[in-house]
């Protein structure tokens, strides 16, 4: 096992109505807010009006940016980070998903930094102070609502790229089950798809003699597949919505790394997809995770047997574990279909002549990606191919 240090200071209020006290929340920290959310969903379903009640009774001042697209453009992260310097708002209010969080997470990197907001994208250490924030969750998928990452897509080159720092963990984090009654289901998928693919990083690792976190991984993983496939028809089921809630944040709040490093090829590998074709996240993850296992599980057969047997209960034929292997990939992808979701570029209608420009942009700032097994040009290649 590996040595860690592990410190997640996001303070979680969880359950019904918990949005009405976000007002006294915030009056902790601050008087003067940036309010940063999506599309319009919050507008839709009455959060907004509730949040803005809640803020003002509480006496703070609010300053709005919404517009935040899926996969978050870096064109707004600039526009935010020159109004928290204009108006000197010193703290920020994300209400929405893993975009508006991200987007929110990348101002509050911007906002004291001298130089232009990509480089710390593209590897320059955060030396400076970031601006606090805090959450309204409505999506649980990217467990940007605990995590330190933020990920951004520089819309001027189309390039999808991510970074992380401690102080970017949200200082508390309101998870209220009933704001998701109102996903459409793809984006119910997307997000369950999401979670699992944070546990499945994780889960594939080379450390030996990290049984406890190998096994809260795979009763994570149990946990999203029964909950994801019940959701799927049982949409207003509180329980149901709330272990989904639950699982995204603890598949993503760093408590599944304790003593192994994963893998996060196929993150980076879909990063490139939603970057360039602006698809969904989770649906991304869904066509690429199983094309990432077809190539890599010769790598040891047997970790994928054993996710096999204690995830998807097979029996592992011991004479021939990489049947077991093959069989589990064969479940994983089943269940993302039984969700509604593609697992090839042909599913999702992707263009399928593009594939070696994404195996190149994926190492155009590197050698290689993931740690699991280190994955250069040549294999994403063969990866994209075998998820055409
Ligand atoms: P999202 O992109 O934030 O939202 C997806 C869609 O769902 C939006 O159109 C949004 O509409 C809608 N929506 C959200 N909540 C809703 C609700 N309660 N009712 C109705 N519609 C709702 O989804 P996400 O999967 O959470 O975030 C994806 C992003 O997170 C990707 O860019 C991904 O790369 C990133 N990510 C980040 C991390 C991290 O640690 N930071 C980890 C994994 C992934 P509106 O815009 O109208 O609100
Ligand atoms: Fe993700």
């Amino acid at each position: 096992m590996q040595d860690f240090h592990y410190q997640n200071g996001t303070k979680i209020i969880f359950g019904r109505e918990t949005e009405a006290s976000v007002g006294q929340e915030l009056k902790k920290y601050t008087n003067k807010v940036l309010l940063h959310y999506g599309g319009g969903s919050i507008k839709k379903t009455g959060l907004y009006d509730k949040v803005m009640h809640s803020l003002h009774e509480a006496g703070i001042e609010v300053f709005e940016l919404g517009g935040v697209k899926p996969n978050p453009r870096l064109s707004l992260v600039r526009k935010g980070i020159n109004l928290c310097q204009e108006q000197e708002i010193p703290f920020i209010l994300a209400v929405g998903g893993g975009s508006v969080i991200d987007s929110a997470k990348a101002i509050a990197a911007g906002v004291h930094y001298e130089g232009d907001v990509w480089d710390l994208f593209c590897g320059v250490a955060v030396e400076h102070e970031c601006l606090p924030l805090a959450t309204i969750l409505t999506i649980p998928a990217a467990g940007s609502e605990t995590s330190s990452g933020t990920v951004v897509t520089n819309d001027e080159i189309g390039l999808k790229r991510s970074f992380g720092h401690e102080s970017l963990r949200p200082v508390f984090s309101i998870l209220n089950p009933e704001l998701t009654f109102t996903l459409p289901t793809y984006q119910t998928a997307c997000g369950i798809a999401d979670m699992l693919a944070h546990v499945l990083e994780r889960y594939f690792t080379n450390e030996r003699h990290v049984d406890i976190t190998d096994r809260l991984c795979e009763a994570t993983m149990k946990s999203i597949i029964d909950n994801g496939l019940r959701v799927m028809n049982d949409p207003f089921n509180y329980d149901i919505r709330a272990e989904l809630m639950l699982a995204g944040m603890i598949a993503h709040n760093g408590s599944l790394d304790m003593g192994r490093i994963g893998d996060w090829a196929s993150h980076d590998i879909e990063h490139e997809l939603s970057g360039m074709y602006d698809i969904a996240h989770g649906a991304g993850l869904a066509i690429i995770f199983p094309a990432w296992m077809k190539y890599v599980y010769h790598h040891d057969v047997n970790r994928f047997a054993q996710f096999g047997s204690r995830v998807f209960n097979l029996e592992i034929n011991l004479n021939h574990p990489e049947e077991t292997a093959l069989l589990a990939i064969e479940k994983l992808e089943s269940f993302f279909k039984a969700l509604g979701l593609p697992t090839s570029f042909s599913d999702a209608d992707l263009p399928t002549d593009h594939i070696e420009e994404l195996a190149q942009k994926l190492v155009c700032d590197c050698d290689s990606v993931g740690n699991y097994v280190p994955i250069k040009e040549a294999d994403a290649l063969e990866i994209y191919r075998l998820a055409l």
